[in-house]
């Protein structure tokens, strides 16, 4: 019998709440009506439309009719952009990140090849954003500033209240993608100057292929996928009506257990991460210790083949990342990793590990050891390498 899986890469995707199965089934069975028609087989499915999305806005603090749900949370990065840049014409500059998500980041570069302007703001080795490169960045013609609420990387945060500000007061749109953020740290939009937040179902237990779009109730707002009614008309399809019932409940869920991010999986990561660095030696943190969401660790293994490692790892049925993506054969260092400033080396010698609140310490300690023995196996043939 092979080894039970362990799943340490819930920044990838996550287990499914077995709540938020039983929530969404009816939905997939019973009452399949369309929400949009008018007899009530379909309204009582538009009403628990409704309350997923009261759900949702109880968790990031605002108005339900502020928010639509989308496909995912790509959908809601390139809606927001897109919205932001359609807002007014004379505005064709934007501010982004070097660390953001491929969604925002492969957005972006569409848009410098289509004649925007691009700034992409640098980090710092922590991964930390400077708000004064950003107020030197937004000018008089910058569209949107968009920039993640965590790293999906290093879970490192960005002061995205603050850099809102700054945006707003130029007249800028400010977009976060907080897919990484919702359901692991307190989110109060209220009265911040956010104007767009994008999130992810299938990042808090809920399925892949739903999210959400918070659009400000003050914020101009142009549709992307252009259809029908629905979503108050911002958003043409009919909806996916269980798997936003789904992630309405693990928006639910989440609020319930938002403590338990800091009071049990905080620790779970902690006692991996002190772990790793106790028993491994040349193993550093990437990222800001402190500044960072309770469930995400980027350890660097000095001398390692990070690629090799996730295949050791895998032989003994334990998920995690490298954080790099695979294309024709060659691997790409993490852009994340190169951008702090560490070497493609380095970048390629690390990996993600990140836990949710399934996980155990029974899990974390039979993984210890595991790493212990695959990093010292590599670092063996590496060094039998360069004496031959
Ligand atoms: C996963 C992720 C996304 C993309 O969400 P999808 O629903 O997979 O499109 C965007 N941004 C961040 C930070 C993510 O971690």
């Amino acid at each position: 019998m092979s080894a039970p899986l362990i799943y340490f890469d819930n920044n990838a995707t996550t287990a499914l709440d077995p709540a938020v199965v039983e929530a969404m089934l009816p939905y997939l069975t019973s009452f399949y009506g369309n929400p949009s028609s008018a007899y009530s087989f379909g309204s009582r499915v538009g009403r628990a439309l409704e309350t997923a999305r009261e759900q949702v806005a109880a968790l990031v603090g605002c108005e339900p009719d502020e928010l639509i749900f989308t496909g995912s949370g790509s959908e809601g990065n390139n809606t927001a952009l897109n919205s932001a840049l359609l807002a007014d014409r004379d505005r064709r500059h934007v501010v982004t990140s070097s660390v953001e998500h491929s969604a925002t980041k492969n957005f972006c570069d569409r848009l410098a090849r289509r004649g925007f302007e691009v700034t992409w703001l640098p980090v710092d080795s922590a991964g930390l954003l400077d708000l004064d490169e950003l107020r030197a960045a937004v000018r008089d013609d910058t569209a949107v500033v968009s920039l993640m609420w965590a790293n999906n990387e290093t879970g490192v945060l960005f002061p995205v209240e603050e850099a809102a500000r700054i945006a707003r007061a130029k007249g800028a749109h400010f977009h976060t993608d907080a897919v990484q953020a919702v359901g692991k740290i307190p989110i109060a939009l209220g009265d911040s100057a956010v104007h767009f937040l994008s999130l992810a179902g299938h990042k808090l237990h809920a399925p892949k292929g739903v999210g959400a779009l918070y659009v400000h109730r003050r914020a101009r707002f142009t549709p992307f996928v252009i259809g029908g009614g629905q979503e108050n008309a911002r958003r043409g399809g009919t909806e996916n009506v269980a798997s936003i019932v789904a992630l309405g409940k693990a928006a639910e869920l989440a609020a319930t257990h938002l403590r338990e991010e800091q009071t049990v999986v905080r620790p779970l990561r902690d006692r991996f991460e002190q772990g790793i660095l106790s028993q491994i030696s040349d193993t550093e943190i990437n990222g800001d210790p402190t500044e960072r969401l309770p469930n995400t660790t980027n350890l660097f293994f000095r001398g390692v083949e990070g690629e090799a490692l996730l295949v050791l790892l895998d032989k003994a049925g334990v998920c995690a990342s490298a954080g790099s993506a695979c294309t024709a054969g060659s691997i790409h260092p993490s852009h994340v990793l190169t951008a702090m400033g560490f070497s493609a080396e380095r970048a390629r010698a690390s990996l993600r590990f990140s836990f949710s609140r399934f996980n155990t310490i029974e899990e974390v300690d039979r993984v210890l050891p595991i790493l212990t023995s695959a990093v010292a196996k590599l670092r063996a043939m590496l060094s039998s390498t360069v004496a031959a």
